[in-house]
């Protein structure tokens, strides 16, 4: 076979990857948008056989052979071919380390556990759960040894889904997030608390809609290509650097919960719609992993979205959407209640001060399940002790603790501490965007465009072509979880007159 021969097939295998996703992601976003209710089903025959054919076509003898003669030709290759071997490479080797009937079964599991964990968090009621999860966790640390028998197993499981953190890093991480957050919270919970009362008075949805279309257009979000559903749990979807919707929930009592969820799925959605046309189709097209996607989701949502500038300069326009909610409420009131501090039960409702401890407390339990030293049956019993430990919160059902999340109903372990990392990347990002240019003179004109072209020169334009690690070099230098704290030590005082 010649190079140019296999550089052909490695363009197709990697064309048709991206249209089984694509197709997928359509019948996703089918399903939770417009489908009729009673339709499940026959969605679900034809997202069994996409995965399927991905799936065979990516653990394909050829593809394995395709990809061998292309990295044996690497001196040939381009930087952006030789990436996309590597990538492709992994990912075929993981796939083809976990036994055929395993992966079935683990996959039925799954998909029984989401049904399962639906039921018991209605009822709250976790002994229901915990025999699913129990095969959930036993899996998970199977399937480790499939990753990386190197590794301890939960370090494997982390490297899944932020390359190159491992328990060591993220104890350091969580080590300071404890030390200094957990006195602040206590010190703030003594201080005169912030009335946002306002917040909650009646906002229309359709008052609401209009304020999402002005908040996408001050993100420079093109609607040419980029859209805006409802669902009940806000999230992004992309299918290109062209084409990626957000959605979000309204809620008529609460006008800031679908403020910032546009806000954070808009930031999301700029990651994607900011990567290079020439990574497009293959598997570097895309944001490289959790934490950096989440760091620009939450840069938008908190760094930006809750800053003293962008409320100032937006709230004008805030008050002709919302003339009667908030005639007689000032820029500075808006400011202090859409960064109130309360430590609550709920990760998904909580502020960007409590937020990362919500994250820690999954870490802690995760660590733990996948280590082997803590049993399922004890998961309730310690994240109860942990939220009143760290939080001051007392749990009163599993509804409200441990059966909240989706996540490990779906098999992610792992998965958690990467929105924590985003965060703490965030607040390293400013801290160097903020020698580059003036961050915060557009931004008090309500202009986003330089905030966005530091973004995306240092971050999005990348997507998968870089590790995240280097991404997160790039943009934040050498990791210091101590700016973050710093950060929000110095909002939070600022903002409770500590
Ligand atoms: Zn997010």
């Amino acid at each position: 076979m010649e190079v140019k021969e296999a550089l052909g097939q490695l363009d197709l295998l990697q064309k048709k990857l991206y249209a089984y996703n694509a197709a997928s992601s359509s019948l996703y976003l089918d399903s939770v948008t417009v489908a009729p209710k009673d339709t499940a089903e026959g969605r679900g025959v034809a997202l069994g056989i996409l995965a399927g054919e991905s799936q065979k076509l990516l653990t394909d003898e050829k593809t394995g052979e395709l990809l061998s003669f292309l990295q044996e030709h690497r001196g040939e290759l381009s930087e952006i071919e030789r990436r996309e071997v590597e990538e492709l490479q992994r990912s075929y080797r993981q796939l083809v380390q976990i036994p055929a009937d395993e992966y079935m079964e683990y996959a039925m599991l799954t998909n029984e556990a989401s049904d399962v964990w639906h039921k018991a968090k209605e009822t709250s009621d976790f002994e229901l759960f915990r025999p699913v999860l129990e095969r959930l966790v036993a899996f998970n640390r199977k399937f480790a040894g499939y990753y990386d028998k190197e590794k301890k197993p939960y370090d494997a499981l982390l490297n899944e889904y932020e390359r190159g953190t491992d328990m060591e890093f993220l104890d350091a991480f969580f080590g300071e997030v404890r030390e200094k957050l957990v006195p602040l919270i206590e010190k703030i919970g003594q201080a005169e608390q912030i009335d946002d009362s306002f917040l909650h008075r009646h906002y229309p949805v359709e008052s609401q809609r209009r304020f999402s279309d002005y908040l996408m257009e001050v993100m420079g979000l093109d609607r040419g290509h980029c859209t805006i559903g409802e669902t009940e749990h806000p999230f992004t979807l992309e299918f290109n650097n062209q084409d990626v919707r957000i959605t979000t929930n309204y809620k008529e009592d609460s006008v800031a919960d679908s403020m910032y969820s546009v806000i954070h799925e808009g930031g999301h959605a700029k990651y994607e719609l900011g990567i290079r046309d020439e990574f497009q189709y293959t598997v570097l097209a895309g944001g490289v992993s959790m934490g950096v996607h989440e760091s620009q989701s939450r840069f938008y949502e908190n760094i930006i979205g809750r800053s003293r500038a962008f409320v100032e300069a937006i709230f004008p326009k805030m008050q002709e959407f919302f003339p009667e909610q908030l005639g007689d409420v000032t820029a500075e009131q808006m400011y202090r209640a859409v960064n109130k501090v309360q430590p609550s039960l709920i990760r998904t409702e909580s502020d960007e001060l409590t937020y990362s401890l919500h994250v820690m407390i999954r870490y802690e339990i995760e660590k733990q399940l996948i280590g082997g030293t803590l049993e399922v049956k004890d998961v309730p019993k310690v994240w109860n002790r942990l939220y009143k430990e760290y939080l001051g919160v007392d749990v009163p059902d599993d509804k409200h603790g441990c059966l909240q999340d989706s996540h490990w109903s779906g098999g992610s372990f792992g998965y958690f501490p990467s929105y924590a990392l985003g965060s703490a990347y965030g607040a390293q990002m400013l801290q160097n965007m903020e020698k580059d240019i003036d961050v915060w003179g557009p931004v008090s004109k309500g202009d986003l465009s330089v905030v966005s072209g530091w973004l995306k020169d240092k971050v999005h334009q990348y997507g998968s072509f870089l590790e995240p690690a280097d991404v997160v070099k790039n943009a934040c230098g050498t990791f210091d979880p101590s700016v973050y704290t710093d950060y929000l030590t110095k909002k939070y005082t600022e903002l409770y007159r500590l």
